[in-house]
């Protein structure tokens, strides 16, 4: 039964090489299996038909369902522009349907005179109704066709499928697929605990999941399809827990040794926050315990997680362990590394960096330097992860505002010592604290929820390009004060080469309206050579330049406290999670700071919630919470996912939060009856349980 499930998905009547190879393409489906777990996104109501005349262009659905009777055809065009136009009519009006393939095969199928079904997205040409390649069925088909309770699913696709495929493409070979399987699907829960969590059983899940005999019906395979989701994240995060747990093998870091006491009590700048001061003791705690240390600190930008790494480095160091800190990118390592020497300026510890553009000079130091142990902190970008990377004896691992982390990152770097060192993995993408715990159940959170005092908030303000000419004034003023600007524009993969374009015509217009000898524009963006990009940030940072253009490589940690203002160009562009972290990098000094969304006149509602919000609060948190709920639930599996690297497909962990904590127990209940989940009643959820953790992945692209 199992082996069904697995078969190739060319096998199904339908697919075939061709497709298959499309389908593997587009949505990775290889199996049958996936291709049932390639679920509808939407239903639709397939007994609801529409009068022609009230399908309007403002108003029309995505999909519409037609009873109408064929009052001519034509034909126009000939070889690739041919066209095939069927002119239907019911009691209200008349409307035209047209294919422009497959044209020998439905005009044998299309009688003038006769009623069909018509089913399709409409479309408006020059203000008239159109249907391009509706299905349609003679209203005796469609009569004695079993109506399949009403609601038919639509798939996700892609441009290519659906060309490939057709509307009705992929749920013609879902149905295929399931008549193929006739119902043979083993159900991986035990039936107690169907019992338990009300669950109906797999099999009449994914048979309404697919073609819901009732809404409710098709609630209930919904339910049990996330519970198994959720319930196999769980089982994973759980275990790996309770592993971690039963090694007692952490390294252990008794004393608060000279230079964490020396570093308190001589060079901290500023007294630590009772947040800092909290989650510091929190590390510590861990680094006494026996344990294994594995902590997520969550912290709003600007709140100061540098200084919790740093002094936890150094409780490391004081103990005789070695201690690494990991930065998604090579200006952010620079920048740790700068105030890291700044802050051990006298101290008795030695630092390194190194990095993918560190030259052989530098490179060499940090490599010999660790191996023998003469470099006790060593900073970084996702270098260190490199097998040559050899540390003498690493204790404490800090992973920088990184947006997308694993549990293959951390284990890769559990390998840099013979037993695992501790790891604290920080960052402000703010994902909602009990969501949170429970999704990253193998990690234990810390947050960091206030801001270091006389920061006044930052104040934002939505600009459209009309007002340019007054942000320049406004510009100036900072400038005449002392104070610098960031100017950011959008780097998106897709156009990246006309990103380029805006940023560098935006630096020249900058350039040109705050000339030398006055002023100094510095530019920095990814495509720039190290030692360039190094110096544009140096000469901002020593305040050479008042002005910073760049692309969002500024977007994390960034820390320049006499930078006041923050411009955002196209701002509609960005996210609302990446438009906060950017709005981060000023605030960060003791004066009133400002951030400036720039954006053309028309907007989407979304976008437009998304500039008003940035607006009103400057909470990370509520933001992250806002983003969630303005996304489509695709997308917020997406941010999710990005933090956790979990690969959801029907589950919404924002809302289906009911669902999540039930499964956390169920999980725990399970685990503490049957830990390896060996006994026999169980090989279904030990399944289900690797089937997640196969998922887990890390996106090493991510990190530049
Ligand atoms: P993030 O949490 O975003 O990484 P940083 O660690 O970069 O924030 O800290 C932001 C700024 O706040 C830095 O300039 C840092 O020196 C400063 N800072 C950190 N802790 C304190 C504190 N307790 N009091 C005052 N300033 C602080
Ligand atoms: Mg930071």
């Amino acid at each position: 039964m199992e082996q069904l499930l697995h078969t190739a998905v060319k096998y199904v009547a339908g697919v075939g090489e061709v497709r298959a190879a499309l389908l593997e393409r587009e949505l990775s489906i290889r199996t049958i299996g996936d291709l049932l777990d390639c679920f509808p996104f939407r239903y639709i109501d397939r007994t609801r038909i529409w009068p022609i005349a009230d399908i309007t262009e403002n108003e029309a659905p995505t999909y519409v369902q037609l009873r109408a009777r064929v009052t001519g055809v034509a034909y126009a065009g000939t070889g690739r522009k041919q066209r095939f136009t069927v002119t239907v009519q019911d009691a209200t009006g008349r409307t035209e349907l047209v294919w422009f393939r497959g044209i020998k095969w439905i005009e044998k199928r299309i009688e003038v005179g006769r009623e069909y079904l018509v089913f399709g997205r409409p479309t408006f040409y020059r203000g008239e109704l159109q249907l391009a390649h509706p299905e349609v069925e003679t209203m005796e088909q469609a009569l004695s066709r079993k109506a399949e309770g009403g609601m038919q699913g639509i798939y996700p696709s892609t441009e290519k499928l659906a060309s490939a495929l057709g509307t009705k493409g992929m749920y013609r070979i879902v149905c295929n697929a399931w008549a193929l399987l006739r119902g043979r699907i083993p159900d991986p829960l035990p039936e107690a605990l169907r019992r338990t969590y009300g669950l109906v059983d797999l099999h009449d899940a994914y048979r309404n999941i697919h073609f819901p005999q009732s809404p409710e019906l098709l609630r209930q395979a919904q339910y049990r399809l996330k519970f198994d989701e959720l319930l196999g994240i769980q089982l994973g995060v759980q275990s790996r827990r309770t592993e971690r747990m039963a090694r007692q093998n952490g390294f252990l870091f008794p004393k608060v040794g000279e230079l964490f006491t020396a570093f308190y009590n001589e060079q901290l700048p500023f007294p630590l926050t009772g947040a800092q001061k909290r989650v510091i003791k929190e590390i510590r705690g861990d680094t006494v315990s026996g344990f294994q240390m594995n902590r997520l600190l969550q912290g709003d930008v600007g709140s100061g997680k540098t200084l919790v790494a740093l002094m936890s480095m150094l409780l490391a160091v004081d103990n005789g362990y070695q201690a690494c800190i990991m930065a998604p990118t090579e200006i952010l390592a620079r920048q740790h590394y700068a105030s890291f020497l700044r802050f051990l300026r006298g101290l008795p510890v030695r630092a390194a960096i190194l990095t993918g553009a560190s030259k052989a000079k530098e490179r060499r130091e940090a490599l010999e330097g660790i191996a023998s142990g003469e470099v006790q902190l060593l900073v970084g970008t996702h270098a260190l992860i490199e097998d040559r990377v050899q540390f003498r004896n690493l204790g404490f691992v800090v992973i920088d505002e990184q947006h997308r982390f694993g549990v293959e990152q951390r284990a890769r770097l559990w390998t840099k010592n013979r037993r695992p060192p501790h790891i604290l993995v920080m960052t402000a993408t703010p994902i909602p604290r009990t969501l949170a715990m429970t999704l990253y159940g193998d990690l234990d959170v810390s947050v960091i929820d206030e801001l270091p005092p006389g920061r006044q908030p930052i104040r934002t303000y939505h600009y459209t390009d009309s007002a340019r000419l007054r942000l320049w004034g406004f510009l100036r003023q900072q400038i005449a004060r002392g104070r610098q600007a960031y100017i950011v524009y959008p780097l998106i993969q897709e156009s990246e080469a006309m990103d380029y374009k805006d940023l560098t015509d935006g630096y020249e217009a900058v350039s040109r309206d705050f000339p030398l000898p006055d002023y100094v524009v510095a530019i920095c963006h990814g495509k720039m050579k190290p030692a360039d990009k190094e110096e544009s940030m140096r000469q901002f940072k020593e305040g050479e330049a008042q002005i910073l253009v760049a692309t969002s490589v500024i977007e994390v940690g960034v820390d320049v406290p006499n930078a006041t203002v923050m411009v955002i160009e196209s701002a509609e562009r960005f996210g609302l999670s990446q438009l906060h972290q950017l709005r981060g990098r000023v605030g960060r000094g003791g004066e009133q700071s400002y951030c400036i969304l720039m954006s053309g006149e028309k907007l989407s509602r979304e976008s437009r919630a998304r500039l008003d919000a940035m607006c009103e609060t400057t909470d990370g948190f509520r933001l992250a919470e806002l983003d969630l709920k303005l996304r489509g639930a695709g997308d917020v599996n997406g941010t999710l996912q990005s933090g956790m690297a979990f690969d959801l497909k029907i589950a919404n962990p924002t809302r289906d939060v009911q669902i999540l904590t039930v499964t956390r127990e169920a999980a725990a209940a399970v685990l503490a009856a049957d830990p390896d989940l060996t006994q026999p009643a169980h090989a279904g959820l030990a399944a289900l349980r690797s089937r997640h953790a196969a998922r887990e992945t890390v996106d090493f692209s991510q990190i530049s």
